[in-house]
């Protein structure tokens, strides 16, 4: 504020002091979306959320006026803890698995840190790094039969300059098993990062496995989960940390109890109360998944096995334009390589025909 003269203050016009070099050249999430039509492109679940969530997040609506009460918090920590095995004090809620990937680069990271993830990865890993000022390293995958893997050694030789290690796991977007929950891959990266391993467990009521047991034991391993999958929520923003106790007890003190919004945070202790559903998703999803990728093969394509809500493969052409024509959205996350979302039986039937056609029509261009 500039005080000219006469007491009176003006704000500076001039931003260059204001915004830090590093924010300016933020990245930005590709927020593409289509308002009608058939939404594979963004890892949703094509069900609506149960009626007895709705029922009650509509009972709440009326309390609407006031904050809700720290209790309400305390029993969604209580009923994650349960469903992963941990305890309530190492559950902190959070809006979405986003909510939780951003407390732990905004509170354990400070500009000109190194933060190292795998590549391709889930893009909000190199939003979050670029808008933190920090520099990002990043290992590629390697491309193994109808699987992604890691490359461990690489991880590890590059973990000692690293403040955060992100890993996707099941990775976002190959669809693959990462380290898989295993303890001897996690204490050795646990063991040489100078600050936290961060593993995204968003995909984990499709992939069975989770490495939520061993963060008692490794203080400094984070792991990321959402409703926003399995569960159907996902523009309910609901999602947790599970985290060392201290971890979490750092970002109490940088937030309030009333951080997740309360229809959201009664959707989730809703949810929790009955996961049961979300496992019943998962498993259909799952059979939706077996039948698209035997149905992608049979369309001619290279198509990646997958322990996810979505399928993975290659071709060489634009997709996205064609398919968006015919009002589907799937992604395009590197050249060459489209991830599509699982989708009931009848929206993977309705999307194999339309890029069947595509790919018919292109080849018939060729000729
Ligand atoms: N992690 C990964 C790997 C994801 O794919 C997503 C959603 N696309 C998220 C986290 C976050 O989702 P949400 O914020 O909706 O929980």
């Amino acid at each position: 504020m500039n005080d000219v003269g006469g007491g009176i203050l003006i704000a500076p016009t001039d931003l260059k002091e204001v915004i830090y070099p590093w924010l300016k050249g933020a990245k930005e999430y590709d927020f593409t979306d289509i308002k009608e039509g058939l939404r594979l492109h963004l890892n949703e679940s094509p069900y609506p959320p149960p009626d007895f969530v709705l029922e009650a997040v509509t009972r709440y609506l009326k309390a609407g006026n006031r904050y809700q009460h720290p209790d309400l918090s305390k029993r969604f920590r209580e009923l994650a803890a349960e469903y992963n095995g941990v305890e309530p004090d190492e559950i902190f809620p959070t809006t979405g698995g986003d909510g939780a990937i951003r407390s732990v680069f905004y509170n354990f990271t400070q500009p000109g840190d190194v933060v190292l993830s795998n590549y391709p990865g889930y893009s909000m890993y190199s939003v979050y790094s670029s808008f933190r000022g920090l520099r990002e390293e990043r290992v590629n995958l390697r491309e193994a039969g109808d699987w992604w893997q890691e490359d461990m050694d690489s991880l590890l030789s590059k973990a000692d300059r690293s403040r955060l290690v992100v890993i996707d796991d099941p990775n976002n977007p190959t669809g693959s098993p990462m380290l898989q929950a295993n303890e001897d891959k996690i204490k050795a990266l646990a063991e040489r990062v100078k600050g936290i391993v961060l593993l995204d467990e968003a995909y984990y009521e499709f992939s069975g496995y989770t490495a939520s047991k061993l963060v008692s034991k490794y203080p400094n391993l984070v792991i990321v989960r959402t409703l926003s999958k399995a569960f159907s929520l996902a523009s309910f923003r609901v999602g947790y940390l599970i985290a060392d106790r201290e971890i979490v007890k750092v970002l109490e003190k940088g937030s309030t109890p009333f951080d997740v919004p309360l229809p959201s945070l009664i959707a989730g202790i809703t949810a929790l109360e009955r996961p049961s559903y979300a496992r019943e998703i998962a498993s259909e999803i799952s059979g939706n998944r077996e039948y698209l990728y035997r149905a992608l093969k049979s369309v001619g394509l290279k198509v990646y096995k997958s322990v996810t809500n979505f399928l993975f493969f290659k071709y060489g052409g634009d997709l996205l334009s064609p398919l968006l024509k015919r009002g589907i959205a799937i992604r395009n996350p590197i050249k060459d390589f489209y991830r599509v979302t699982v989708g009931t039986k009848e929206q993977c039937d309705i999307f194999v025909k339309e890029l069947g056609e595509i790919i018919e029509d292109s080849n018939t261009e060729q000729r």
